[in-house]
């Protein structure tokens, strides 16, 4: 999508701290992370809500989910981690193409 700053890093045209890649997904750090480690994992396919998910991207989420499981240690999350999906103008989702938000490195608070 054309305006979209995740697809222009998944581009390559914006630059980003990649730290895991392959052809359906990049991973890359937060630019004003919240938490010590905080990663962001973007599905390549620009979509922006679960609403929008059709059997090939419900695969490919499980995927995803089942690759950042098993990229825990690797990615610094073995003491626990969690993952975090804003979805619309409630859950302040500022970019509008989905991204899982990977929260660890450090004992997480739980706040409302
Ligand atoms: P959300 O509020 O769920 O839409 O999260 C968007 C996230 O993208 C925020 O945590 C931002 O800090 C992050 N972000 C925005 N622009 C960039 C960028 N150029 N590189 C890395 N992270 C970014």
């Amino acid at each position: 999508m054309n305006d979209c700053i995740f697809c222009k890093i998944i581009a390559g045209e914006i630059g980003s701290t990649k730290v895991y890649e392959d052809e359906e997904i990049l991973i890359f750090k937060d630019i004003a992370p919240i938490a010590k480690i905080h990663l962001l994992c973007v599905p390549k396919e620009h979509f922006a809500y679960l609403s929008e998910v059709d059997g090939a991207r419900a695969a490919l989420l499980g995927r995803t989910l089942q690759k950042i499981g098993k990229m825990k240690e690797e990615l610094g999350l073995g003491d626990g981690y969690r993952l975090v999906i804003n979805q619309g103008e409630n859950a302040g989702q500022t970019v509008h193409h989905l991204h899982i938000h990977i929260l660890g490195g450090e004992p997480l608070p739980w706040e409302k």
